[in-house]
This record gives C-alpha cells, structure tokens and sequence, in this order.
C-alpha cells in the first residue's frame, strides 16, 4: 500500500502539475486517523501539514488560521490541498450522530453535512458506502471553507495565485484522486 500511494503521489506529479506541481509550495489538510498526511509529509518534506479528524478547515479554528497564514505569507504557498480518505472514522462517526464531548462538538459540521443530504446517494459508476460519499463531499464542502477565509480572499485580492484543491485517498487501493475542480478565485459567495 505504501509503495501504491508513493507511486500514485508521484504519477500525480507527473500527470497533473497543476494539483502537485510545486512540490515545494502546497499546504496540505489531512485526516488526523489517515496514514496519507504521513506521507505526504514524507514526500514532500518542505510543504506544510496541518491535521485533525475529519480534515476540518474551520474559520472558527485558530490552528487551522494561524498555519493557513503562515503557509501562504511565510512560505508562500501556492497550492492548498484538502485530502479526506476513504474508511474515515471520523466522517462515520459524524454519520452515526457522535454526541460524545469534543468529538461530538467538533465533527458538528459533518453531522450537518449529513443531515443536509439524507440518504446520500452513491456514485453509480464507483458504489461506495455513504460514508465514504459523505468524506467526498466533506472535501469539497471543506475547500470552499478554506476559499471563503479572509486570509485567502486577501491573498486573491493582491494578485497572487494559489489553488484549493480537493482530494481523496482510498486505503484499500493506495490511490489519490482529485474530488471536484480546484478554486483559484473568488467564485464562492
Ligand atoms: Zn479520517
């Protein structure tokens, strides 16, 4: 599994410079329970990592700001990447409605993402439990966050480029795949 997911992060660099081209230059927020923030820490040594169940990017979450800020004003960042995966306990825990404290209360947006969509509907073409349709939709719904912080606005605002894009790893296959297209402006409200 190891060598399938190393394999497909460096077909991604290949095939889609767009989403992994800058190696150097892409923030990426992670599931704290996926093994895929581990290596993209590992194969991409100088980037930035930030994690937590469920890959959140809360604008009420000060971690979450004060790394979005220094990925892009420090580092310079070009590229934000959102990767949920597969499996993800956290998203099935949110499915299940969670009340326990603090998890309870921070997976709250994938509780609403869930009662926002009753009986999620699978991807005919690639049948998946709803969970795992649900961690898809999280990613997307968790790029738009990302778009909709000042930080980034302010970034678009002077001229500079940077990308949100969306992904999810799939544990049993080892492969890493765009969900969604990728937000380069203010196209969301
Ligand atoms: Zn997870």
């Amino acid at each position: 599994m190891v060598n399938n997911l190393d394999r497909s992060i460096e077909e991604k660099d290949r095939s889609s410079p767009s989403v992994i081209g800058h190696r150097p230059g892409r923030f990426w927020v992670g599931c704290s329970d996926s093994h895929v923030s581990f290596f993209e820490l590992a194969t991409n040594p100088s980037g930035l990592v930030h994690s937590n169940p469920g890959n959140l990017a809360l604008s009420s979450d000060i971690s979450f700001l004060a790394s979005l800020k220094m990925a892009i004003d420090t580092y310079g960042v070009s590229e934000i990447i959102v990767c949920g995966h597969y499996g993800c306990r956290s998203v099935e825990a949110a499915a299940s409605g969670i009340r326990e404290e603090i998890i309870g209360d921070w997976l709250i947006p994938v509780k609403a993402l869930a009662g926002k969509y009753p009986g999620l509907p699978t991807a005919a073409d690639k049948p998946r439990p709803i969970t795992d349709k649900l961690a898809e939709m999280n990613v997307v719904e968790q790029t738009i966050n990302v778009s909709q912080t000042s930080i980034v606005r302010d970034a678009w605002a002077s001229g500079r480029q940077l990308s949100i894009v969306g992904m999810i790893f799939d544990p049993v296959s080892g492969s890493l795949n765009r969900i969604g297209e990728p937000i380069s402006s203010m196209t969301t409200p």
